[in-house]
């Protein structure tokens, strides 16, 4: 769908005056660029350091998130950890303990116990830092919004919503709001969770429309129509673009019938409290009946719990909407951005005649879609409230606090919004029903056709009279074991690289979790190339725990050209070769292969080889991780040293080891570890 936004009639006669006023808005555009990307780092950068003394580490260095197997071995697993637990959410079999080592040190170390299932343990990670993604936030519009531009290169000036402040919501005229409210859909009780800094629920416009929110961090219940701005404007400005009320007075958000739910993820200071708690809102979101999490943040770093809470979301239909950045930069590693299933929301802003996606919006191949996102103008805290900001003003007609912002903290709750009013109409749609209709109805800007900066192009209201597609989504899981199906495999990294139905270039991507599970929940449905590769061998370094110490261990797989219409679980077994060979014999000397998947009382966890008369041996029918041990008879009477080879998938890897004098074995390692990861085989 494309529609001209330039009135003809009047383009003629203003053609000089746009000209003019565009060069004076390239000249601003350029100047503020430079301003506002560094005024955004600096945000980042307070944010960050207010509460946090270790402000250098991209996470919490003082908590691990633990996903449990079995909630009573919850104790056995805080005394492995040495720490006390802060957090449980038993949706998700996971706590957050908080530890009194580093926490590298601590997951390096469990890295190296083997099988950590037998502690209870499926997972252990990081609690990463996040931010918000504010661009720009003043009393005034970042680049001047004349009623002139307006009425020239738009259509004639009029009040389009009835409201006060009505002449600068140029974003409602772009999405066409008032199409959908024509249908009588006006979100009216679609619950939308709002992630934020917290909403101040005080100002009058806004008052009436918060329903009860939560603070994960305190476990503390939010009363409606409160104020809950502890983090900041921030949320307060994204809970206005969605729900403002339409009262004549001051602005009106897209959905002005939806309901608000805070769930106050920045807290005092404006900083993160971390992606345990944050899950935990999720959770608490989804079982009180939101139906869309409006997500305006995010940050470097996958997170399995994250990725747990939006897939619990996801699998009970509620729609999940994240902003793409705002970082000018193209990206695909920021989280929640990147989940499958989700809708990712670039920002446009709109400067005289055309409506484009703006500098700071960032791309990828994953951007659903684009909605307004600069010189956005919304509800801001009160004052005297706990978010009141300078930046803000007071409407005559109701007290009310307004001020404008940019970035894709803005086009997301505007995308929430219409997912509210599309809630209403189709209250049992899935969430890749909602991404699927939305994007089949935007309004197509930057390059023709899909691109990687606005996606399908800018968000249209238009899209309620729509039908809701019937096919086009899937729910897919790709499942990894060993050769034999006997053991599940995790952080295994799963790419989706294909075409989707409605021939998009589509990219997903999810890492298995303890069953080996990696979970693509209300995707498109599509023809992929599937790329499997791991366990990852560097995964210590970035939280949860290795399965693999060494590259040469991890394994590659591609299936091409799947067709997801027709699969909706992929299993693969992973598989390996393995040859040790040592360069002397001893005598009576034998190798002890010893898995460390199974307990050490198992004797099927043992292999024994008769090394006294070979010196090389194939164990590529073995599956587990594998102490190998060199072992003779009589203690030796000085110190022996073995060296050798593993040829492991191809790669030839020294071994040495030192029976020492006075002992009869030794483990037989390489520079790197002591253990040996191999799946199996013929
Ligand atoms: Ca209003």
């Amino acid at each position: 769908m494309k529609i001209s936004f330039v009135n003809f009639r009047h383009f003629k006669k203003y053609l000089s005056m746009i000209a003019i006023i565009f060069i004076v808005a390239i000249f601003f555009l350029l100047y503020s660029c430079t301003n506002k990307l560094n005024n955004s780092s600096n945000l980042n950068n307070i944010s960050d350091t207010s509460k946090d003394t270790s402000s250098q580490e991209d996470y919490f260095n003082d908590r691990l998130i633990v996903g449990y197997e079995d909630e009573n071995k919850i104790p056995d697993i805080l005394s492995l950890l040495d720490g006390e637990i802060i957090l449980h959410i038993p949706e998700l079999n996971a706590v957050s303990v908080k530890i009194k080592q580093n926490v590298e040190n601590v997951i390096n170390n469990l890295s190296k116990m083997g099988n950590i299932s037998k502690y209870g343990i499926r997972y252990v990670e990081l609690s990463h830092k996040r931010y918000l993604e504010p661009a720009y936030k003043s009393k005034e519009p970042e680049v001047s919004l004349s009623k002139e531009l307006i009425t020239v290169s738009y259509f004639e000036y009029a009040n389009y919503t009835g409201e006060s402040l009505d002449f600068y919501q140029w974003g409602h005229r772009v999405v066409g709001i008032k199409s959908a409210w024509a249908e009588n859909l006006f979100g009216d009780n679609i619950v939308v969770a709002v992630l934020d800094t917290g909403v101040d629920g005080t100002n009058p416009d806004l008052q009436g429309q918060i329903t009860e929110g939560y603070r994960p961090l305190y476990d503390f219940i939010v009363p409606p129509n409160s104020d809950s701005s502890y983090g900041g404007a921030h949320g307060t400005h994204v809970a206005g673009i969605i729900a403002a009320k339409l009262d004549g007075k001051g602005v009106v958000g897209v959905a002005p019938k939806a309901k608000i739910m805070p769930i106050v993820i920045f807290e005092n200071g404006g900083w993160y409290i971390g992606d345990d708690y944050t899950a935990k809102g999720i959770i608490w979101a989804v079982n009180h009946g939101a139906k869309v999490l409006s997500n305006s943040w995010g940050g470097a770093g996958y997170s399995q719990i994250l990725k747990d809470a939006f897939d619990y979301a996801l699998e009970k239909g509620v729609t999940v909407v994240v902003a793409a950045g705002n970082s000018t930069s193209s990206q695909m590693f920021l989280y929640p951005a990147n989940y499958p299933g989700i809708i990712q929301v670039g920002a446009a802003e709109f400067n005289g005649g055309n409506v484009k996606t703006a500098y700071f919006s960032n791309g990828s191949p994953m951007i659903t879609i684009a909605a307004p996102g600069r010189n956005i103008l919304s509800t801001m805290p009160q004052i005297g409230s706990k978010g009141y900001d300078s930046d803000s003003f007071v409407c005559s007609e109701n007290g009310g606090y307004y001020g404008f912002m940019s970035g894709t903290s803005m086009a997301t709750p505007y995308v929430s919004g219409i997912v509210a009013l599309l809630l209403q109409k189709y209250p049992n749609a899935k969430p890749w029903q909602i991404r699927k209709i939305i994007q089949s109805s935007a309004l197509d800007i930057d390059e023709p056709g899909i691109d990687e900066r606005s996606g399908y192009g800018v968000v249209q209201a238009e899209v309620v009279n729509g039908r809701l597609p019937a096919i086009g989504g899937t729910d897919f899981i790709v499942h990894t074991t060993d050769y034999f199906g006997s053991w599940d495999i995790q952080s295994v990294f799963v790419s989706l690289v294909g075409t989707s139905t409605d021939n998009r270039q589509v990219r997903y991507f999810a890492k298995t979790n303890k069953d080996g599970l990696a979970k693509f929940i209300s995707i498109d449905r599509g023809v992929y190339n599937i790329f499997v590769g791991g366990p990852d061998s560097f995964e210590s370094s970035k939280g949860l725990i290795t399965q693999c110490l060494r590259k040469e261990e991890e394994r590659q797989y591609d299936f091409k050209n799947y067709n997801l219409s027709d699969l909706n679980t992929l299993d693969v077994k992973l598989s390996s070769s393995a040859i040790i060979t040592l360069e002397s014999k001893l005598a009576n000397m034998k190798l002890v292969f010893q898995n460390m998947l199974k307990p050490s009382t198992d004797t099927t966890a043992y292999t024994y080889v008769d090394f006294s008369s070979t010196s090389s041996y194939d164990f590529s029918k073995l599956s587990g991780k594998y102490y190998i041990k060199a072992e003779i008879n009589q203690p030796v009477m000085s110190d022996i040293t073995l060296s050798g080879t593993i040829i492991i998938n191809g790669s030839k890897i020294p071994i040495f080891g030192a029976i020492t004098k006075g002992s009869t074995s030794t483990i037989l390692r390489d520079r790197i570890g002591d253990y040996w990861t191999v799946f199996g085989g013929e």
